[in-house]
């Protein structure tokens, strides 16, 4: 039988790491993936190892890197186009629900 040994660690706030004495079942982290055991010991706010944490590049850097894409009008009309559709796609599934709930409401009615 192994012995549980918690991972935890000192190390200052990063990413969705920060350091603390809750225990977590599992960490997000992409080092921990591939393990059967991500469990580790953090603040209660945290949902990565530091090992994780400490892997990903730096937050600061990350921006200068890689900025946020700009946003074009061709973006904005596949944006309000991809909106509509979703709509369109919420009122189909309303409309069906509305239909089995009539047909629900006539057999609760109907007394054969
Ligand atoms: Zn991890």
């Amino acid at each position: 039988m192994a012995i549980v040994r918690w991972k935890t660690d000192s190390r200052p706030q990063r990413h969705g790491w920060a350091p603390g004495e809750y225990i977590h079942a599992r960490c997000v982290g992409q080092l921990c993936q591939e393990l059967d055991d991500s469990s580790f010991i953090g603040a209660k706010r945290a949902i990565m190892c530091a090992d994780c944490a400490y892997a990903l590049p730096d937050p600061q850097s990350e921006q200068v890197v890689d900025p946020a894409p700009k946003l074009t009008q061709e973006k904005l009309i596949e944006m309000i186009k991809d909106m509509f559709r979703q709509v369109r796609q919420i009122e189909l599934a309303l409309e069906e629900f509305e239909d089995a709930r009539d047909e629900a409401d006539q057999h609760e009615i109907d007394p054969g």
